[in-house]
């Protein structure tokens, strides 16, 4: 890809960032350094401490005065979102700023109140690279446990998962047996793991539904778009022709079929390129640079299905029984998000009645829901992006 291609599909991968989840995924196989958090250290000199996904090649440091300041490039470098430069003040510290300086460096300037002779070095820190400044100023001992992180708390977001009670209103599901409805259970559960999600920090749940309503297979998926999920899980109970049929699955998207939908999406998101891609739109590339845009995307947002249905699957296992072993992958409507993670559990199968009475149990619902909860939170302490609660208590 030539580099108006290069910049597209940054462009895509950024309105991608909707996905968080996703975009972390693939800024991974990027060139880039990312600074992600900051600390300033009074120790017997002032040391400025930066986190960096790995050591930034070439970086450079050099002092100016008329006013007293550090210069720090940091070549191939970008900084993270969530970093709020303002906070950053103290003792012979009197400012910070950054900036992109030609083109690809990332340039910081720290404000002095009194001349430094910085020296500094990189160490290597838990996922990555720590580069040290040692400002060979005195530190102030009162100032010992200052530690400013610029990446403050309130500037850091939750990670939203979207719950999907399967059917709903006109549309009941499977029918037991017993006359169960696959809706009213496939909502009880629900709540259950919403109950649960919303009780972990750094995780933010949303209910597709939350009564007993028809929601049309589309809208869920353009409900979780407009909430920003990061993730997607739907949620049923199905009948299978075989009554002996018993146990839970997972589902990931499979991809037989999924370029018309996948199509049929980019053709509403070119309509809002304007809002969207920025400067750059997609309108001037061919429609064939179009689709490996979108299979990129789609590919990735697959693997990502798949690993954390790993991560659910493993946690069901200890619920009961699973009905495959691995993750399972169909063309399901409401899992053809091309950028957001989903999954759908089918979480036991109603047309068994030893499963049905289970389902109908409070106690089965909430182990349902715990294995859910637990499967999704392995995953995303895993592949929390950078700005998330969640990334920054991995530390
Ligand atoms: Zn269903």
């Amino acid at each position: 890809m030539g580099n108006s291609a290069d910049i597209a599909r940054r462009r895509l991968l950024q309105l991608l960032g909707g996905s968080a989840l996703l975009s972390a995924h693939i800024v991974k196989a990027e060139t880039d350094v990312t600074l992600s958090g900051f600390r300033m250290v009074q120790q017997d000199n002032v040391m400025l401490h930066f986190d960096l996904d790995r050591a930034a090649d070439g970086a450079k440091l050099f002092t100016l005065s008329d006013p007293d300041r550090l210069v720090i490039d940091l070549p191939n470098t970008r900084m993270a979102e969530s970093i709020q430069p303002q906070q950053f003040t103290q003792g012979a510290v009197k400012g910070f700023r950054f900036g992109m300086h030609e083109g690809e460096k990332l340039r910081l300037v720290i404000d002095l109140n009194r001349p430094a002779s910085p020296s500094f070095r990189f160490i290597p820190r838990q996922g990555g690279q720590r580069l040290i400044v040692d400002l060979g100023v005195k530190g102030n001992p009162e100032l010992m446990d200052y530690k400013a992180r610029i990446t403050e708390r309130s500037a850091l977001r939750d990670i939203v998962v979207a719950i999907d009670a399967g059917h709903g209103g006109k549309d009941p599901g499977a029918i037991g047996q017993r006359k169960s409805r696959e809706k009213d259970i496939t909502l009880k559960v629900a709540q259950r793991l919403y109950k649960r999600l919303a009780k972990q920090q750094g995780v933010k749940p949303v209910m597709i539904r939350n009564d007993d309503t028809y929601v049309p297979l589309r809208e869920r998926i353009r409900i979780a778009r407009t909430k920003n999920a990061d993730l997607f899980v739907s949620i049923h109970a199905d009948a299978f022709k075989r009554k002996a049929a018993h146990g839970s699955s997972v589902y990931a998207l499979s991809l037989k079929g999924a370029s018309s939908e996948a199509a049929a999406w980019l053709a509403q998101k070119e309509n809002e390129s304007d809002v969207l891609f920025g400067d750059v739109a997609l309108d001037g590339l061919s429609e064939d640079l179009k689709q490996t845009l979108l299979d990129l995307a789609q590919n990735t947002t697959l693997e990502a299905s798949l690993e954390v249905g790993d991560d659910v699957l493993s946690e069901l296992k200890k619920v009961g029984a699973v009905h495959k072993p691995s993750v399972e992958q169909a063309n399901f409507a409401v899992l053809k998000s091309p950028d957001i993670p989903s999954l759908l559990v089918e979480t036991a199968f109603i047309s068994n009645l030893q499963e049905e009475k289970k389902l109908n149990s409070p106690a089965f619902q909430d182990r349902l829901a715990v294995a859910m909860q637990k499967g999704i939170t392995t995953y995303l302490r895993r592949r929390a992006p950078e700005g998330t609660i969640l990334h920054a208590m991995r530390g």
